[in-house]
């Protein structure tokens, strides 16, 4: 049986990746962070209606001990890792010039360092496997950059850069990188947003609607399948046709 280890997977997006990839059929790693009585509620849902199972580990991704820790405790449970989905992340809402060097450090960590290090630790277990393939979160800003999103932006813009130059790296190891750059989700990050800025933000969308945790954990579960076997280093958009 294979396994997933999904960060970030206690709340939002990555909880839906952990669901759909335990209705695939993979044993599941559960990180979180702060939300541990979500994560352990997490695997019990996933426990009581799939027949995988479930490790929960807490580990702050922006810190390569905690993360090496994290997937040798995985490794013990389950053997290997098959499937990396990194998820975890954080955003910041505000002007540049306003935007201290802390914050900048934050971000970057959270969100684009948490990514090497996770990667750095699976990838010995995946290339003695000849087999693996690792989903990085990014966002549509990643691709086209938002106004008072200017470390968000360059830190998921960095993962994309990242998912490309290693899947090239990765690929005679017969390990898949790709990225998914998902658009407007409603999970805790729309939380600042008004009813009345949402409504604005539809009629950005083609498709008029806001994206969900799902939509984006389909995906996902398609990318860590076979059926996805010939792609790597691209980049998906789930976004409602909001940038092509
Ligand atoms: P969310 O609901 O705010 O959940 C964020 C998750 O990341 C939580 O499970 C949290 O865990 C975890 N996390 C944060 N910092 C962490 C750390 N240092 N170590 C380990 N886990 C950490 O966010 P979301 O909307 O699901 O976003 C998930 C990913 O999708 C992020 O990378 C985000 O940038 C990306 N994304 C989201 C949207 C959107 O519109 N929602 C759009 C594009 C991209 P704890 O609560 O346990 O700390």
């Amino acid at each position: 049986m294979k396994t997933a280890l999904i960060t970030g997977a206690s709340r939002g997006i990555g909880t839906a990746c952990a669901i759909a990839l335990a209705k695939s059929g993979f044993n599941i790693v559960l990180n979180f962070n702060n939300s541990e009585e979500k994560a352990l509620n997490l695997k019990k849902i996933i426990e009581d209606n799939y027949t995988v199972a479930v490790l929960c580990v807490k580990a702050d991704v922006a810190d390569k001990a905690q993360v090496d820790d994290m997937v040798d405790k995985a490794l013990a449970e389950f053997n290997s890792i098959d499937v990396l989905v990194n998820n975890a992340g954080v955003s910041l809402l505000k002007l540049f010039t306003d935007t201290t060097v802390e914050e900048w450090n934050t971000i970057i960590s959270t969100n684009l360092t948490s990514v090497y290090n996770c990667c750095h630790s699976v990838l010995s277990n995946m290339i003695r496997n000849h087999s693996g393939s690792i989903i990085n979160i990014s966002s549509m800003w990643g691709q086209v950059g938002a106004s008072c999103e200017v470390a968000y932006s360059a830190s998921k813009a960095g993962v994309i850069g990242l998912t490309k130059a290693l899947a090239k790296e990765v690929a005679p190891s017969n390990i898949r990188v790709n990225c998914v750059a998902p658009g407007v989700i409603m999970t805790d990050m729309m939380s600042s947003f008004t009813e009345e800025e949402i409504e604005l933000l539809k009629e950005d969308i083609p498709m008029g609607e806001i994206g969900t945790a799902k939509n984006v954990a389909d995906t996902v579960a398609f990318l860590a399948s076979d059926r996805a076997q010939y792609i790597t280093g691209q980049v998906i958009g789930v976004n409602g046709g909001m940038v092509v």
